[in-house]
């Protein structure tokens, strides 16, 4: 998985002005960095009590670069984001495919919706990863011979899997990412138990890492309110 902050205008202090315009009204660009701990407070108590569009006067972009089955559950996440991906009409797809590695746990115990994974065997990874390759390369070959016969790409692209790679930028706010966080990531902290596929939520901690990095108070904020998007 690739994931990339190719472009932010994002801090804590978005969301201090944002919220400050409620009692300072114009003076509350002014406000900023008067009191550090006031200003923690306030993002605080803005998160604990669900005032959430505060945390909306932010952008983050990301590149992404996951397996077809991952889009699809992150498209699923409509308010407060902009997706653009790559086009199987307009372009070649390029033979990149998933293959797990042997950290992805590979055995499902226990009921939808409250299960566990545990680690494969030995025979089961193996299996894994020499089914996995040789359906590729069989459904590659299929998409070119397609492709080299003068079929169009946009029919011929029907034959490829789900692990498949594809590329896209994704532009969401702190309040949006955090509801995705919250959904796509199990985190000790969670108030609310989360089941999400291992694959979306590694690109999730990745946003999650850069997210940090910009808005530290809001993220705290966030951890310690049992990371419920306000
Ligand atoms: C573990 C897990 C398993 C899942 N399994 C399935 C599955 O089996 N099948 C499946 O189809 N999906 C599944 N999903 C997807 C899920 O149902 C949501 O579509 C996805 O998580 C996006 O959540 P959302 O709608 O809250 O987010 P967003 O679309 O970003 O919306 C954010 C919030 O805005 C509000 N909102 C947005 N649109 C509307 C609307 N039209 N009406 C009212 N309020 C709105 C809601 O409060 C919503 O929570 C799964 C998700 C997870 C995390």
């Amino acid at each position: 998985m690739t994931v990339e902050l190719v472009k932010h205008s994002a801090s804590d202090t978005d969301v201090l002005w944002a919220a400050r315009v409620s009692t300072a009204g114009e003076q509350s660009l002014d406000e900023l960095g008067k009191d550090p701990e006031r200003s923690r407070g306030l993002i605080n108590f803005l998160m604990r009590d669900r005032h959430g569009s505060p945390f909306e006067h932010n952008s983050m972009t990301f590149f992404i670069s996951a397996p077809l089955f991952v889009f699809r559950e992150f498209q699923r996440h409509r308010a407060g984001w902009s997706y653009n991906e790559e086009s199987g009409r307009y372009r070649q797809l390029q033979p990149v495919f998933y293959v797990p590695d042997e950290s992805r746990k590979l055995v499902q115990r226990g009921r939808p919706g409250k299960y566990v994974f545990v680690e494969g065997t030995q025979a089961q990874q193996e299996l894994v990863g020499r089914a996995m390759t040789d359906s590729y390369q069989q459904a590659y070959a299929t998409y070119e011979e397609m492709l080299a016969a003068g079929v169009a790409r946009e029919v011929a692209r029907a034959v490829l899997p789900v692990g498949l790679y594809s590329s896209m930028y994704a532009t969401c706010n702190a309040r949006s990412l955090m509801h995705f966080l919250g959904l796509r990531t199990q985190h000790e902290q969670a108030s609310v138990p989360t089941f999400p596929q291992r694959e979306i939520e590694m690109v999730a901690e990745r946003m999650e890492a850069h997210w940090a990095e910009l808005m530290p108070l809001t993220y705290d904020t966030f951890n310690g309110n049992g990371r419920v998007a306000p």
